[in-house]
């Protein structure tokens, strides 16, 4: 184990690691020295609040001593084996898994995260069809490897844009922010269904493989899709022969109030990615549910892809506790029981009081609020792609209270482990009430 201190271990952070989406020189990356449950402490000791689950992945919080015993004892008996090989860590992370999964998505082919999990079940969705286009949504994202940020309908996108990838965007849902000058839900799902439906027939229902979309767009804003969209998008697949990829990478395993966020809509997708959550990120993990006819395509004729660490134990061992643990404290339903009695009815309070506060949205453990200068005009309190001193202020005034929480663009998302207490929660809500004052008589 590292004994460095704190202070030679940001120096050497400085000097030797490159980090992800960053200018590195400016960056001034906070040291953990501890962590447990919803808390972290940074190196001049001072506790936080962790309303970020670090990237949305430590769904049992900090150092869940029995994600860390089973970790413990399965480097203790067996590291590490090839993908070829069966082990039992494997073989009941995949059982658990399919065990939650919807319809008939039994088959489970593993990754090391969320990109690579949904570049596998494009290739899947491309072999099986013979098809090589892909549509996905603007406001999502899909991962940081080529394909997956090609994928992603976010600002990241705009820097590895290879434009060969036959990646397709099109405007999914969001009333707020309508694409479709809608100002009702049921205005919004129509006139969203008949655009994809439009972007199908101008690009050729024959070209397309896959419709890759969040069941609830994450990062980009945790969107609600309003009632029956999903079920819409499902029928146009069905119809054109089209796979429909539900990327729940960030919404599944429980974040959202159920195992997976698509149940919420009752749709089956033909196949459906995961990460995070799956062992609250304890040790790399993702991958793809396959469903029966896509099996099958595969059952006499090779799959060509393959990752040297796919299934690895120690992260599969890490997947059984934590399944097991969200079965045994029924933690999925704890995360709903937040949403509606905890995070809803206060994030409703703190927006009826905060000019700034444009709308919250959000289900489970699995929220946002969207700040803008203006309620009419809804003009963000940050661009698109952007960040400003308002945000800024809130976010230093939060941390300075001794809460982290997870800022994007124009919004705060409030995404804690779904082990947090009522009592947590509450104290983290207070701190953002605080913080909003704060910054706002600041600006003023
Ligand atoms: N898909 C979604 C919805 C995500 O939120 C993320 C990461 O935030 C990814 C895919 C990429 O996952 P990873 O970073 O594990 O590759």
């Amino acid at each position: 184990m590292s004994d460095l201190t704190a202070d030679r271990a940001y120096e050497l952070d400085r000097k030797h690691v490159f980090h992800s989406w960053s200018a590195q020189a400016s960056l001034d990356p906070m040291v953990i020295t501890k962590a447990e449950g919803s808390y972290i402490w940074d190196r001049y000791g001072n506790r936080l609040l962790d309303f970020t689950s670090q990237l949305v992945f430590t769904n049992l919080g900090h150092q869940h001593p029995r994600i860390v015993k089973a970790i413990q004892e399965q480097a203790a008996t067996l590291c590490t084996v090839a993908p070829a090989y069966a082990n039992s860590a494997r073989s009941e992370a995949a059982r658990l898994i399919a065990s939650h999964t919807p319809g008939d998505l039994n088959r489970i082919f593993f990754t090391n995260g969320g990109a690579d999990a949904n570049e596998h079940a494009v290739r899947m969705a491309r072999l099986h069809t013979g098809r090589h286009k892909v549509l996905s949504t603007y406001r999502s994202y899909h991962g940081g490897t080529q394909l997956a940020v090609n994928l992603t309908g976010d600002p990241r996108r705009w820097a590895n844009d290879t434009g060969s990838t036959g990646t397709v965007h099109f405007f999914g849902p969001f009333l707020y922010r309508s694409a479709f000058s809608a100002t009702t839900d049921e205005e919004e799902r129509e006139r969203a269904l008949a655009h994809l439906e439009q972007v199908i027939a101008l690009e050729g229902p024959g070209t397309i493989a896959a419709i890759v979309l969040e069941s609830i767009p994450g990062t980009a804003g945790i969107m609600i899709p309003p009632p029956g969209y999903l079920q819409g998008v499902r029928e146009l697949c069905d119809r054109h022969g089209i796979m429909l990829i539900a990327d729940e990478v960030m919404a599944g395993f429980g974040r959202a109030g159920k195992w997976f966020a698509i149940e919420h809509a009752e749709v089956v997708p033909d196949l459906l990615t995961f990460a995070k959550g799956v062992n609250s990120g304890y040790v790399p993990l993702g991958g793809v549910a396959i469903s029966e006819a896509i099996y099958q395509t595969f059952a006499d004729r090779p799959y060509p892809g393959g990752l040297t660490y796919s299934g690895h134990p120690l992260a599969c061992a890490a997947a059984v506790a934590t399944i097991e643990t969200m079965q045994d404290d029924r933690i999925v339903e704890h995360a709903a029981a937040l949403g509606t009695d905890v995070f809803g009815p206060a994030l409703r309070e703190l927006a009826a009081k905060h000019e700034w506060i444009g709308e919250v949205r959000g289900t489970g453990v699995f929220w946002a609020i969207e700040l803008v200068s203006n309620r009419e005009t809804r003009e963000p309190l940050a661009p698109y792609g952007g960040t400003s001193p308002q945000l800024a202020a809130i976010l230093a005034a939060s941390s300075r209270r001794g809460l982290l929480p997870f800022a994007n663009f124009n919004r705060i998302h409030l995404v804690p482990p779904l082990t947090i207490t009522a009592a947590e929660a509450h104290e983290g809500l207070d701190i953002l009430d605080q913080a909003l004052t704060e910054a706002a008589s600041a600006s003023h």
